[in-house]
């Protein structure tokens, strides 16, 4: 299966890509954690793209389709992946649409993680991540790890992403509203958008996003 999940950030996308792709055995292709592996890594493209990053802005097209392309040519998606991130406007959108099309290839399903802002702001402000897998997400409050800072699932250390700040937040929800969801109209009228509520348990969610991709 070819899918891509959209929701605004906090919706529990990364957290549901993990567990999807693992049910479903497909890759999961964040196009945010492979900026911030290479912003560790100090590449050049993690040079480029850190400043639009810090600043919560959309890495520019021609940084992030190119290597969004790279990463899904790779062996273990040719029969399938979950993109986690991308496509996060419009142009890319297209992009990604002519890239299947030339390989003789479609997307299956687009599925949409509903969940209200001030929820989001929330889960955004209490969010702490490990550092060996951004799959391994906790809470201060709602899912609070069982030692500070540690991460139950790995002993990694647990940090605050730096754009989970407050200001860099309201700057990402504002592009997730102006940039992000007019793909969603774009693949409704594809037939291919399933809507869900991301409120709830991890595994509540996990359950209804098969339930929407099996329809
Ligand atoms: P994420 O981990 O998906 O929340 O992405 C973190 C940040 O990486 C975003 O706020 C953007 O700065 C950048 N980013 C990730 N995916 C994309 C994309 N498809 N297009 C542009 N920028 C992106």
């Amino acid at each position: 299966m070819r899918i891509v999940l959209v929701g605004p950030p906090g919706a529990g996308k990364g957290t549901q890509a993990a567990f999807l792709a693992k049910n479903l055995s497909i890759p999961h292709i964040s196009t945010g954690d492979l900026f911030r592996a290479n912003i560790s890594q100090n590449t050049e493209l993690g040079q480029r793209a850190k400043a639009f990053m810090d600043a919560g802005d959309l890495v520019p097209d021609e940084i992030t389709i190119g290597m969004a392309k790279d990463r899904m040519e790779q062996p273990d998606a040719a029969n399938g992946f979950l993109l986690d991130g991308f496509p996060r406007n419009v142009s890319q959108a297209e992009a990604l649409d002519a890239m299947l099309t030339d390989a003789g290839m479609k997307l299956d399903a687009v599925l949409d993680l509903e969940v209200e802002e001030d929820e989001v702001v929330k889960r955004i402000a209490g969010r702490r991540i490990c550092r060996n897998d951004s799959a391994h997400v906790f809470h201060v409050s709602y899912a609070p790890p069982k030692t500070d800072g540690v991460c139950d699932t790995c002993g990694g250390e647990l940090y605050q992403r730096g754009d989970d700040s407050e200001g860099t937040v309201r700057n990402r929800l504002e592009v997730y509203h102006t940039q992000t969801e007019p793909i969603i109209d774009y693949y409704k009228a594809q037939g291919l958008l399933r809507t869900i509520s991301a409120l709830g348990d991890v595994q509540d969610v996990t359950q209804r996003a098969m339930d929407a991709l099996k329809k």
